[in-house]
């Protein structure tokens, strides 16, 4: 495998993510809780980073989710509930935080499962999306960086578990 290249650096992650956390207190000012929910395990820096610069009251959550392992199912974007959260998000207003929006599956069978929990206000927010390999249309209302289909680690984001920890967002060549 080659050496992880700099996409997007720590100090431009860091700019970022201080100016998602202005907009989303701004948004939500007033408001008694918000719930993050983050999807693991890409989205544990990210989130764990954009709740530290939040200001408004807020609790946080993690779910799993899996793409179901055959190679058919992973075309056709089945994707499972591994974990769930533990509370009950009704009447509560909701950020789910992604790490990456890819085809847009995992986040729009998040959207579907938690809206049926009736919450006072769903939004989505990732730090990262691959326009170029959307195959479904989902909303997101707060967007870190566009980037191109390429595979990235770091910051959370790792390949077979490896570079999770890397500081800044970089580009590799996966060995297929
Ligand atoms: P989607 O359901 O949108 O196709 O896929 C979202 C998930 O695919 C992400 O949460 C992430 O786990 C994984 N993924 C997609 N592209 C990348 C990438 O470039 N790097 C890593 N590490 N994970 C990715």
């Amino acid at each position: 495998m080659e050496t992880p290249e700099v996409l997007i650096s720590r100090e431009r992650i860091a700019e970022r993510v201080n100016e998602l956390a202005t907009r989303i207190d701004a948004d939500y000012d007033g408001i008694a809780e918000l719930v993050l929910i983050g999807v693991l395990k890409g989205s544990f820096m990210f989130l764990s980073d954009l709740a530290r610069a939040l200001t408004i009251p807020h609790r946080i959550e993690f779910i799993a989710v899996s793409s179901y392992g055959d190679e058919e199912s992973i075309h056709s974007g089945a994707v499972r509930l591994i974990m769930d959260v533990r509370h009950a998000i009704e009447g509560k207003h909701v950020i789910v935080v992604e790490d990456i929006v890819d085809t847009g599956h995992t986040i729009s069978y998040l959207l579907r499962l938690l809206a049926a929990r009736q919450p006072a206000s769903i939004k989505t927010i990732t730090l990262l999306r691959k326009p170029d390999r959307a195959e479904v249309d989902v909303p997101v209302d707060y967007l870190g960086f566009d980037i191109p289909d390429v595979w990235v680690v770091g910051y959370g984001l790792d390949y077979a578990e490896r570079h999770r920890t890397l500081p800044d967002i970089c580009e590799i060549e996966p060995v297929s």
